[in-house]
C-alpha cells in the first residue's frame, strides 16, 4: 500500500518547492500576507499561479502613435529626469522624465515613490513599457512604466502578467516564479508517470510550466492567452489523466463484480407497450434495446440514460424494470423527491399493475406494521418493484434478488453513494437517468465508466416553448399572461427563489402567493415548497394536477420530473439567480401538451449585463445541448458529477468543452497505464495516486459516476 500522505509529499516536492516565499528578496511581512491572501504561500503555489495575460514586447510603438488606454512598448532614451516631493505630501515623491523615440518625439513618464531614482539610466538605449494615461490637461503620459536596459541584456519578447494583490509588482512575481522554476527543475511534478510520458512523447510538466511563466521569444501570445498553447495542453492532459485514471480504476473494480443476468422474455414488454397511450419514439426504442442487451450480459450494467426534460425517460425505465421482473428479479427506482417517487409509482402501477406486477412506494410516511410488511416482502422477493427516495433505502432495507436499480434525475442527488446502493443487492444492474444536457461527445469522453444512451428526440406533438425576458417593472404584463392562461383553462407555475421574505420582497413564495391571490382570488392559488409536510405537498400537487388550483406558486421543488400536461405558463422570478441548466429544467415543466407554452424569465433590477446576456442566450435556444454548452463553458459539469462544493469539478488547467481531445487522450493514457500497473502500487504510480487522493479530498466522489 502506498501511504497517501507520503505520496503527496513526494509529488509536490518536500524540500525546495514547499519553502515559504518569505525567503525571496523584496518580500517582507506585508507582501507575504498579501500573497497568502491569494493562496500563494510557497514556491509550489507560485509555480501553479499562471499568468492571465501576455504582453507582446516584440512590437514597438512610435510615440506619435500612442493613444490613451493602450499598453505602449517604446524603444528610446530618457531625458530631463526630475524627482520632487509632491505638494502637501512630503512622504510622496514623484519622479518624471521625457521619453524620446528615434523620431525625436517625446512623451512624459512618471513614477511615484520610485526607489533609487538616482539610478534611473538617463541617455542610454532603453525599452520602456507601460500604460498610456491622460493627465488632467489631456496630455498623454506613461505612468509607472517598466524600464529595461538594452545595454545589459536582450529584452523579454513576451512578458507575462499575473493577477496579483495591488501591492505586489509584476516584476517581483516574475522573479518569484523564476525561482520556483529553478527549484522545480529536477522534479517531475506531473501525475503522468515518466515512462509513459517518454513512451508517448509527451512534454514534461515542469517544462510546460516554464513555457507559460517564461515564454520563448517565438511563442504565440494569442495562443498563450487563449490557453491553447502546447504547454497548456500538456498541463490539461496531466490533470485529465488523474481524473481518467481514477475512473479507469473504478471501472476495473466494477468489472470484477458479477451482475444479474436478465434474459429476454418477450411477453410483458409488448403487453405494456399495448397499454401505453402513445407509440414510442425511435430514440426510446433504441434506448430500450440497448438496455436490454446490457441486462442480458454477464457483467453488470452501468448505463446512463441522458434525455432532455420531457423526452420520455420514464417509460424506458419502466420497460427495463418490467423485463427484470419477468426474468425473476426485483427492481428499485429512486427519485430525488417524494412527489416524483409517488408519480412514478402511480404511473407504473397503472401501466403494469394490470399485468400482475406488484409494486410499492416506500415513503417516510410509511411506518410501523405497514413498513415492516413491505420490507419483509422486499427481502423475501415477494414484491417486484419498489419506488422511493434515496433516503428511504436505509440500512434496514434489503432486496432479496435485486436485478436492477434505477436512479432518476441522478444529478439531483448530489453525492450519490454507489456503495450503499450495492448493499441493497450486490448483483444489481444500474441505470442512471439524467436530464443534465451533456453533449454526447463529452459524455463519451468523460464517462468511460458508463455506457451512454441518449434520447435525442422529443415525443411528437409538442409545441415549442417561447421564452422571453421581462424586467421587474414589467410584472403587470406577466400578470396579464397569467390571467389569459387561466381564462383558457390552462395552468401556471410561478417559481421564486425564497420561501419567505420581507413583505416587500417580491422574490419570496409567500409574498408572491399573497399578491397573486389578491389579483386572482385566493381559491385558485396554491403554494408548494420544501418546508411543507409531505402530505400537504401531495395534496397541493394533486389539486394542481386536477385543475382545482390554477396557479402553483413554488420554489424549485417543481423542477424535478413532475408532469402536468395542462400547464402552459412558467414564470420564473429572479431568473438571474439560477444556472442555465436549471432554468431549462424548469421551463421543461410546461410544453408537455399540445397547447402553445411560454416561459417568462423575470430579471431583477441591478442584474449585470453579463447575466442578462446569458438569460437572453437561453431564451434564444430550445435545445438542451446548446444550453449545456452555454452552462459548461462557465461552470463545468459539476451538477452531473455531484461534487459537494460549488458544483464544478476542480479543474485548474483543463476545460470541458475546449479540451475534448485532451480528455480523450487522457482516457487512453489512463487505460494504458492501468494495464501496465493494475494495482497502481508501483513507485511510478505514486504521483498519480497522490493526485487522485487530492481530487477526492476536494469532495469529488467517484461513486457519483461510475
Ligand atoms: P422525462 O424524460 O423528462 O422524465 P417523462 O418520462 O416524464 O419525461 O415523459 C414526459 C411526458 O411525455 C409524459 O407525460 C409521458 O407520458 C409522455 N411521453 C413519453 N413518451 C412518449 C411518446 N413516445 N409519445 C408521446 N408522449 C410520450
Ligand atoms: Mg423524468
Amino acid at each position: 500500500m502506498t501511504d497517501p500522505a507520503r505520496a503527496k509529499d513526494e509529488s509536490r516536492g518536500t524540500g525546495a518547492l514547499s519553502a515559504s516565499l518569505a525567503t525571496v528578496a523584496g518580500v517582507g511581512p506585508k507582501r507575504l500576507e498579501a500573497l497568502r491572501s491569494r493562496g500563494l504561500a510557497t514556491f509550489a503555489d507560485a509555480l501553479l499561479h499562471l499568468p492571465y495575460r501576455y504582453e507582446d514586447l516584440r512590437r514597438h510603438d512610435r510615440v506619435a502613435d500612442l493613444r490613451e488606454g493602450m499598453t505602449a512598448v517604446v524603444e528610446g532614451t530618457l531625458h530631463d529626469l526630475k524627482a520632487r516631493a509632491m505638494r502637501g505630501m512630503s512622504w510622496r515623491r514623484m519622479t518624471t522624465a521625457t521619453l524620446k523615440d528615434a523620431t525625436g518625439a517625446g512623451i512624459r513618464v512618471a513614477w511615484f515613490n520610485l526607489r533609487g531614482d538616482g539610478l534611473m539610466p538617463v541617455g542610454e538605449p532603453l525599452l520602456i513599457y507601460g500604460r498610456v494615461t491622460a493627465a488632467a490637461n489631456r496630455t498623454l503620459e506613461l505612468l509607472h512604466p517598466e524600464v529595461h536596459r538594452l545595454k545589459t541584456s536582450a529584452p523579454p519578447a513576451i512578458r507575462p502578467l499575473y493577477s496579483l494583490p495591488p501591492t505586489l509588482p509584476q516584476r517581483l512575481f516574475a522573479t518569484i516564479a523564476g525561482q520556483a522554476l529553478t527549484r522545480a527543475a529536477h522534479e517531475d511534478l506531473g501525475a503522468i508517470p515518466g515512462e509513459l510520458r517518454v513512451a508517448t512523447g509527451l512534454s514534461d510538466f515542469t517544462a510546460a510550466l516554464a513555457a507559460l511563466h517564461q515564454p520563448a521569444a517565438d511563442a504565440d501570445p494569442v495562443a498563450l492567452e487563449a490557453h491553447s498553447s502546447p504547454a497548456h495542453q500538456a498541463l490539461a492532459l496531466d490533470e485529465m489523466f488523474t481524473f481518467q485514471l481514477a475512473l479507469a480504476r473504478e471501472r476495473a473494480r466494477g468489472r470484477r463484480r458479477a451482475g444479474a443476468v436478465i434474459s429476454d422474455d418477450g411477453r410483458l414488454g409488448p403487453e405494456m407497450m399495448a397499454a401505453l397511450p402513445f407509440t414510442l419514439t425511435a430514440a426510446q426504442t433504441r434506448a430500450i434495446s440497448e438496455i436490454a442487451a446490457d441486462l442480458g450480459a454477464a457483467s453488470p450494467m452501468n448505463r446512463i440514460l441522458i434525455g432532455d426534460v420531457g423526452s420520455g425517460k420514464t417509460v424506458v425505465a419502466f420497460a427495463a424494470a418490467l423485463r427484470t421482473v419477468h426474468a425473476g428479479w426485483q427492481a428499485v427506482m429512486m427519485a430525488p423527491t417524494e412527489l416524483l417517487a409517488e408519480q412514478h409509482f402511480r404511473n407504473f402501477n397503472r401501466l403494469c399493475g394490470p399485468l400482475g406486477v406488484t409494486s410499492a412506494l416506500l415513503t417516510a410516511r410509511l411506518t410501523g406494521a405497514e413498513r415492516a410488511r413491505i420490507l419483509r416482502a422486499l427481502q423475501r422477493g415477494d414484491l417486484a418493484v419498489a419506488f422511493g427516495t434515496h433516503a428511504l433505502f436505509q440500512d434496514d432495507v434489503r432486496v432479496g434478488r435485486l436485478g436492477l436499480a434505477i436512479i432518476d434525475e441522478q444529478h439531483r442527488f448530489g453525492v450519490f453513494d454507489r456503495a450503499r446502493l450495492l448493499a441493497l443487492g450486490a448483483e444489481a444492474n444500474v441505470l442512471l437517468m439524467t436530464a443534465t444536457p451533456i453533449p454526447r461527445s463529452l459524455a463519451l469522453a468523460l464517462l468511460r465508466n458508463l455506457d451512454v444512451s441518449i434520447l435525442d428526440e422529443l415525443p411528437p406533438g409538442r409545441t415549442p416553448i417561447t421564452t422571453q425576458l421581462y424586467a421587474e417593472e414589467d410584472l403587470p404584463a406577466v400578470d396579464e399572461l397569467v390571467r389569459a392562461a387561466l381564462r383558457r383553462g390552462e395552468r401556471v407555475y410561478y417559481v421564486l427563489p425564497l420561501i419567505e421574505g420581507e413583505e416587500a420582497d417580491s422574490a419570496s413564495v409567500t409574498a408572491a402567493a399573497k399578491r397573486l391571490a389578491g389579483l386572482l382570488g385566493s381559491d385558485g392559488v396554491g403554494v408548494l415548497h420544501g418546508r411543507l409536510r409531505p402530505a400537504e405537498k401531495d395534496r397541493v400537487m394533486r389539486r394542481f394536477r386536477d385543475g382545482e388550483l390554477g396557479v402553483l406558486v413554488a420554489t424549485t421543488v417543481v423542477e424535478v420530473g413532475v408532469d402536468v400536461p395542462e400547464a402552459t405558463l412558467m414564470v420564473i422570478v429572479a431568473a438571474e439567480r439560477y444556472g442555465l441548466a436549471q432554468l431549462h429544467q424548469l421551463r421543461g415543466r410546461v410544453g408537455r401538451g399540445a397547447a402553445a407554452s411560454r416561459c417568462c424569465l423575470v430579471v431583477s433590477r441591478g442584474t449585470t449585463d453579463g447575466a442578462r446576456a446569458r438569460l437572453a442566450a437561453l431564451a434564444a435556444t430550445a435545445s438542451g445541448n446548446a444550453v449545456a454548452e452555454l452552462d459548461l463553458r462557465t461552470r463545468g459539469p459539476g451538477d452531473l458529477f455531484g461534487t459537494r462544493q460549488t458544483g464544478a469539478l476542480p479543474l485548474r488547467f483543463g476545460h470541458f468543452i475546449r479540451d475534448l481531445r485532451v480528455i480523450e487522450q487522457a482516457g487512453d493514457l489512463a487505460e494504458e497505464w492501468l494495464r501496465r500497473d493494475p494495482g497502481l502500487a508501483s513507485p511510478a504510480s505514486a504521483k498519480a495516486v497522490a493526485a487522485i487522493n487530492d481530487l477526492m479530498a476536494l469532495g469529488f466522489s467517484l461513486g457519483d459516476i461510475g
